[in-house]
């Protein structure tokens, strides 16, 4: 009994303890029409022997290159528990100091957010977007202290406020620490919401909810909720059960208007969407497409989640070896979710998976660089800022389309000679790291599928050569056994290696040319303009693809072109056009054999029982 008293006294004094640590933000709007908001910070018991450091973000979950956030907070300033002012250095951009702190230290500033996406920050009169590293300011070396956030919104009486985070009344909202808090976005509008209740397999209920901040009426917004429900279906039936998402709730934070920036950035029990259409009503199949590729991830990335990423690091990029997984077999599940669940025709995901085999085929990223390659390019590629020209076009295949071109082969390979699938690979995933919450390693993925298919050499065949190297695999063979037929869509036609152009006043100018094309090979760069073929004048693209009508793959034919204003000529010999297309094998004329359509069906059609 007295041990009992004790450990009551114990606890009891950790929660005040933890309450004491608190850091605690208000943030209020009062010039929302010019873009601004203010924003305090308070931090109890700062350590006084040691000066105190102040920062923002220059990364940010979901995103892989480095955003400067600090660049949009101003009139900083510093105080301590009396309201005195305390003295403030700015070591770094985005790095304040005081190097006599009080026990108590409060930080006030301006933001300026007009950037409404998944990254940034946006303060107008019809809400407050906000990525939290776009937004908040924090104090180094106390990740392990719990937030507070309190908005204040006067005037404006129809806002509601939109997160994952817990509420705890009079609009205050709490993270249990650092990292939460910064992968926990939050929107304040008017929006609208429709729920939706799932059982999960353990019994439990999780709620899924649509906040929509749009145009919409009511009945566009419960409709659309209704449709994303047959998405969130499809994808329980793939990995056998949903997360248990914290509080049981999941949150759709969706912002439509055609002057905002189209995004989607995923979270552990949320995602922002935010889409450039006038309205969801009408358009709903395209914008389904976001929401399935962003609700896959709520397994993929937020649970079964990279080792490279644990924990995510503030202060710089964060490079990754897994995004041809993380982000390319959601890509690749996003689509297929959208067939099963009857939002895509044949025809259409037939188009979706022609282009992933045309990207690795074809885009020299993917001839030259690796699906591992490619993920570590993401620091620089992935919504990365410059003003210099870089060579991507010749050595980034994006890992979104790259890793998606994987996971169909590995699907279709998995389905024909071991009569698994993607999705039983996915759920072995699931319960060895995913559910469990253990970071994974590429060797840990190799190992699974090992297991699934209890042929280690099978699965270190695969990764050798499908992820660690530039190989691909036998896609025409693999497609054929679902009936599908990949073929070269001009076989026999030339090919120059130009099938992009600008054409300004008379002039044809080439863009960056690609490596292993004709162009290319020919000395032909950027810039460049066209000015004749074989002696013959050339003034826009329907001229060249006339002169190059009248020649075969292998004929050499003559261009003049103009440099930086001096003219020039080069011999450029043509290739047959290697552009693929897919088609089912019932539109070529041929015949779809039961075989076929078993296989088909299986892969296509509804997983849900
Ligand atoms: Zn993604």
């Amino acid at each position: 009994m007295k041990n009992y008293i004790l450990a009551a006294l114990l606890v009891g004094a950790a929660v005040n303890l933890k309450a004491q640590q608190e850091i605690s933000y208000e943030v209020s709007f009062p010039n929302a029409v010019h873009h601004e908001a203010e924003i305090s910070m308070t931090i109890p018991n700062v350590p006084t022997n040691a000066p105190l450091r102040v920062r923002f973000a220059r990364s940010s979950p979901g995103r892989y290159a480095t955003h400067e956030f600090g660049k949009n907070a101003y009139r900083l300033k510093a105080f301590d528990a009396n309201g005195k002012a305390l003295a403030l250095k700015q070591p770094a951009g985005d790095v304040f100091e005081i190097a006599k702190p009080s026990a108590k230290v409060k930080i006030t500033y301006t933001l300026f957010g007009n950037w409404i996406d998944g990254t940034y920050a946006g303060f107008d009169e019809a809400h407050a977007h906000m990525n939290i590293p776009a937004v908040f300011a924090f104090p180094v070396g106390m990740d392990k202290r719990a937030r507070t956030v309190k908005f204040n919104y006067t005037g404006k009486t129809d806002w509601k406020v939109a997160t994952q985070l817990k509420p705890l009344g009079n609009g205050v909202y709490h993270a249990k620490d650092f990292q939460y808090f910064m992968d926990s976005p939050i929107e304040i509008s008017a929006y609208q919401a429709a729920s939706f209740e799932v059982k999960n397999s353990d019994g439990k209920i999780q709620t899924i909810h649509l906040m929509a901040h749009s145009d919409d009426d009511e009945m566009s917004v419960f409709n659309y909720a209704n449709m994303l429900k047959k998405v969130v279906d499809e994808q329980k039936a793939i990995f056998g059960e949903l997360p248990n998402f914290d509080f049981g709730h999941y949150y759709f934070l969706h912002c439509v208007h055609p002057s905002y920036a189209g995004d989607g950035m995923e979270h552990r029990n949320s995602t922002v969407i935010v889409q450039r259409t006038p309205k969801i009503g009408g358009n709903e199949s395209n914008l389904l497409g976001t929401f399935s590729h962003e609700f896959f991830h709520a397994w993929n990335v937020e649970r079964l989640r990279p080792k490279t990423l644990e924990p995510f690091n503030f202060t710089h990029s964060n490079v990754s070896d897994e995004l041809w997984f993380a982000e390319g077999f959601t890509q690749y599940y996003g689509n297929l979710t959208l067939k099963r669940a009857g939002f895509r025709t044949l025809e259409s995901i037939t188009r979706t998976l022609n282009g992933l085999v045309n990207a690795v085929s074809n885009s020299p990223g993917a001839k030259n660089f690796s699906p591992v390659q490619a993920s570590r390019y993401a620091v620089f590629a992935d919504a990365g800022v410059a003003v210099d020209q870089t060579n991507q076009q010749n050595i980034f295949t994006s890992y979104y389309t790259y890793g998606a071109a994987v996971a169909l082969a590995l699907d279709l390979r998995l389905r024909s000679d071991f009569n698994l699938s993607l999705d039983d690979y996915m759920k072995a995933l699931w319960k060895t790291y995913g559910k469990p919450e253990i970071a994974y390693t590429i060797p840990d993925l190799e190992k699974t599928l090992a297991t699934l298919t209890k042929n280690p050499t099978f699965a270190t065949k695969f990764f050798k050569e499908f992820i660690y190297s530039t190989n691909k695999e036998d896609y025409a063979s693999l497609l054929l056994k679902a009936g599908l037929v990949l073929r070269k869509e001009k076989a026999g036609k030339a090919f120059s290696g130009i099938n992009r152009w600008y054409e300004n006043e008379g002039k044809l100018t080439l863009p960056a040319t690609l490596v292993g094309t004709p162009a290319y090979a020919a000395g032909l760069d950027i810039n460049d303009v066209i000015l004749k073929v074989d002696g013959v004048d050339i003034k826009n693209a329907k001229d060249f693809d006339a002169a190059l009508e009248k020649h075969q793959p292998g004929e050499t034919i003559d261009v003049t072109f103009s440099r930086k204003g001096v003219e020039r000529t080069t011999k450029l010999t043509l290739i047959e056009n290697p552009t693929l297309e897919l088609l089912p094998i019932e539109n070529t004329g041929a015949t779809l054999t039961p075989a076929m359509k078993t296989f088909r069906d299986k892969w296509l059609e509804s997983a849900v029982k």
